[in-house]
């Protein structure tokens, strides 16, 4: 995923650790796949579709950087076409590109305040445990016994 996403942080209910969340670790939660506490090394899942939403409007955020820039540079140019044909004042003008240029600042402010969220992870029983796993842990059974 994106750097935007790095701001997001997972809070383990188990062991009552907060941690920022790896772009893999989001990945799994994004495909609802659950992963180890890093702490306590529990089976994490996210339960909550509201969080699962919000997370996944976050790829949705990253597109909104590009098109703010390229909506505010119209904005400009718009106003600077508009003063020059002679529509509106070079106040008129100033005014307009101040205005365009704060609702761009405020976008982009709240979509980062969007991304500092934390995420609850409840830990589950892995009811199917995954086969790499089980394979791994019946080698070592058998290193163990040599
Ligand atoms: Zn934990």
């Amino acid at each position: 995923m994106t750097e935007t996403t790095l701001g997001v942080k997972g809070h383990c209910a188990h062991c009552d650790i907060t941690f920022a969340l790896k772009p893999w670790q989001l990945n799994a939660i994004a495909l609802n796949e659950p992963f180890d506490c890093p702490y306590c090394h529990k089976v994490l899942q996210l339960n909550c579709p509201r969080q699962l939403r919000q997370l996944k409007s976050l790829d949705n955020l990253a597109l909104l950087r590009p098109s703010m820039l390229v909506l505010t540079c119209v904005a400009l140019l718009v106003a600077l076409v508009v003063e020059w044909v002679g529509l509106i004042s070079r106040i008129g003008q100033l005014n307009v590109s101040l205005v365009a240029i704060l609702i761009h600042f405020l976008t982009l402010r709240h979509a980062r305040h969007r991304h500092r969220m934390t995420l609850t992870l409840q830990a589950v029983n892995p009811i199917i445990e995954r086969p790499v796993e089980q394979f791994a842990g019946v080698a070592g059974a058998r290193f163990g016994q040599r």
